[in-house]
């Protein structure tokens, strides 16, 4: 029985990605039927909504959604939506994972699983300006927000992750030893919940600077890590970096009702509309899609044919050193399935 997904193509070089991406799981043969739907600018410029209920409606009723890029459009009342996605479908956990696909750089062995609790921490979204004297914005305060029940659920999946994919450790990344009540929290319930996977997942710890240092060096000693908002943002775009940058980064948005898949990179307005933006990422997300719903055969032909694509290095796009536009790479990816 085919699948219902929801499909936002989004902004920039959105369109562009999402149409390489569905060519390619239609010639794997996947069985998803697509219900097209807007959001971020284009939604805005159209509906005067950045999110329309429709949107929300489809996703709600699908539970699965691919989405391209979006811009969040400027202007007053207008909050980020990816973040105001994350809130609506309680989407708690952002799995990014990065794996060495571009061979040939400075590292070979990297395969690391970054997972992002992806609701609270400083990007919660309880912030102010504080007047002081004539000047209105003389001040402002972020609140770090940590829950034991948030760090809970996004540090059981990752140890569960690690159990369900055969992986060996989570390293959980803090800064406890400054923010000792919100960092000391989540380092407090990751020990915690460590000791139920005694014998089967090792646990470490450590602190983000120093995270910082050794995910740089020595890349090959880290399986799946498990952070907070903030650190987890900063750390997947670096570990990218490690592994051939943005255009292969996929990530997947996890909460108990629905679970979202993008691309790690944004909307990149330098290329959009160019037709040269490398598909892989969403592509690459629409295989961690493919394998949520079960279909991990199709995504494995799909990674395999990428990776040899790669490896072939004929047609690789702008961004991995190569001259190919959107489609040819997405061509040469159909011929080899
Ligand atoms: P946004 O504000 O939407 O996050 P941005 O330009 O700040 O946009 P990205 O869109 O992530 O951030 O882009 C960062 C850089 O990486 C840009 O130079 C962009 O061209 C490049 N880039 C991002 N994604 C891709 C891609 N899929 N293919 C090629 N280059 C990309």
């Amino acid at each position: 029985m085919s699948t219902t997904v929801t499909l936002i193509p989004g902004d920039g070089i959105g369109p562009d990605i999402t149409e390489a991406t569905i060519r390619v799981l239609d010639a794997v043969g996947a069985d998803l039927v697509w219900d097209r739907q807007m959001a971020g600018a284009s939604a805005a410029a159209r509906y005067n909504d950045p999110i329309p209920e429709a949107t929300l409606d489809s996703i709600k009723k699908n539970r699965v959604a691919l989405k391209g890029p979006l811009e969040t459009p400027v202007g007053e009342g207008y909050r980020s939506v990816n973040v105001a996605l994350r809130k609506t479908f309680d989407l708690y956990a952002n799995v990014r994972p990065a794996h060495v696909i571009l061979h040939g750089g400075r590292f070979e062995k990297v395969d690391i699983v970054i997972i992002r609790e992806n609701l609270e921490g400083l990007y919660y979204g309880a912030e102010h300006y504080i007047r002081i004297g004539d000047d209105p914005k003389a001040a402002a305060e972020s609140v770090a927000l940590i829950t034991r029940y948030g760090s809970d659920r996004a540090i059981r999946y990752a140890f569960e992750y690690a159990v369900k994919h055969g992986r060996k450790k989570v390293t959980l990344v803090h800064k406890a030893n400054i923010l000792k009540y919100t960092q000391g929290l989540f380092l407090d319930v990751g020990r915690e919940i460590a000791k139920e996977y005694a014998g089967r997942v090792q646990f470490e710890d450590r602190i983000i600077d120093a995270m910082a240092m050794q995910l740089v060096l020595k890349p090959e000693n880290f399986d799946v890590i498990v952070t907070t908002n903030l650190f987890g943002d900063i750390l997947s775009d670096l570990v990218s970096g490690l592994v051939g940058g943005l255009g292969l980064a996929p990530g997947a948005n996890i909460g108990p009702t629905a679970a979202i898949f993008e691309a790690v990179h944004g909307t990149a307005p330098d290329i959009a509309g160019k037709g040269v933006a490398n598909p892989g990422a969403l592509i690459l997300a629409a295989c961690l899609m493919l394998d949520h719903l079960g279909d991990t055969v199709r995504a494995e032909r799909i990674r395999t044919a990428l990776h040899a694509v790669i490896d072939e290095r004929t047609m690789l796009t702008r961004d991995l050193g190569g001259t190919a536009s959107t489609s040819q790479f997405a061509d040469a990816i159909i011929a080899r399935l």
